[in-house]
């Protein structure tokens, strides 16, 4: 690969030291997905409560500006009654200088208008004021609806407070961590590792061997791709989930390993002649 030149500026790790520091940056970034877990759904809760506390205000706001809308309609009906009414004075003060029929029933015809166009802005601000007391209604039910959610939202606060703060440390902690292993690993398989990670459900990206399977996904590894997993002579990925596979035993050094195995060897020679004890050797 043409990225050779470029490896080799971030401190030069071999292939073993790269699988290595992925595994320890997967198990540090473990702990911090289960402090994750642990804190739940309580900062989503949170987060749904403001956003509809802050829905709810909008919509009482709204209303609020439509009842000033409808109060400032009844103010200008209240001015077309009065104008009518000065209109009515002033007609009937005309009625007693009238020369003729026709400026009786022109003035008749204008003074019943006037009567009309009143009756008419009344029934208006009847209905204004109706509707001003049903918004009120939905103001008030908004409000306690409001102050409910606000009650809610505290305790789901001081919950999740509490959570934050007995795991603050120990998170913070765990990120300096992380971000220390990731400063030794190459870009992209970084960048790797992430979008690996961002896809499992589990957060888990670097997979170890269980029972010759994938620990990520369980699907069994054949017996020579574990061979090549346990020499760290290359990076390899599960075939089925894309995780990278490594052995339990990562952290120690080929050498130790081999140790290891002969020890339980030894011990296995020593018990039982079963085959069965290798197992029990194993788990020690
Ligand atoms: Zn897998």
């Amino acid at each position: 690969m043409g990225a050779k030149a470029k490896t080799e500026d971030k401190k030069s790790l071999s292939i073993e030291e790269k699988i290595r520091a992925l595994y320890n940056l997967q198990l540090v970034d473990s702990k911090i997905d289960k402090i994750k877990i642990l804190r739940g759904e309580l900062p989503l809760e949170v987060q749904d409560l403001e956003d509809e506390i802050a829905g709810l205000e909008t919509r009482i706001d709204n209303y609020k500006g439509e009842i000033l809308t409808l109060e400032t309609s009844i103010a200008n009906k209240k001015t077309e009654i009065k104008e009518s009414e000065a209109l009515q004075l002033k007609y009937n003060e005309q009625l007693k200088n009238i020369k003729n029929n026709r400026e009786f029933d022109s003035l008749t015809k204008e003074l019943e208008f006037q009567t009309l166009e009143i009756e008419l802005s009344n029934k208006k601000i009847k209905g204004f004021v109706s509707d001003i007391e049903a918004k009120n209604i939905i103001i008030e039910d908004a409000i306690s609806k409001l102050n409910e959610l606000k009650l809610n939202l505290e305790d789901k606060k001081k919950e999740l407070d509490g959570i934050v703060g007995e795991t603050q440390k120990e998170e913070e902690a765990l990120r300096a961590k992380s971000e220390k292993i990731s400063e030794n690993i190459e870009e992209r398989l970084l960048i790797a590792y992430k979008r690996i990670r961002g896809n499992a459900r589990n957060g888990l990206s670097i997979a170890p061997i269980e029972r010759g399977a994938c620990g990520g996904c369980y699907n069994k590894i054949p017996p020579q791709k574990q061979l090549d997993i346990k020499s760290r002579k290359k990076i390899i990925v599960c075939e089925y989930c894309g995780r990278i596979l490594v052995d339990n035993d990562i952290n120690l050094s080929l050498e130790e390993v081999e140790a290891k195995r002969i020890a339980e060897q030894e011990l296995a020679k020593e018990a039982k002649p079963k085959r069965k004890t290798r197992k029990a050797a194993a788990k020690k």
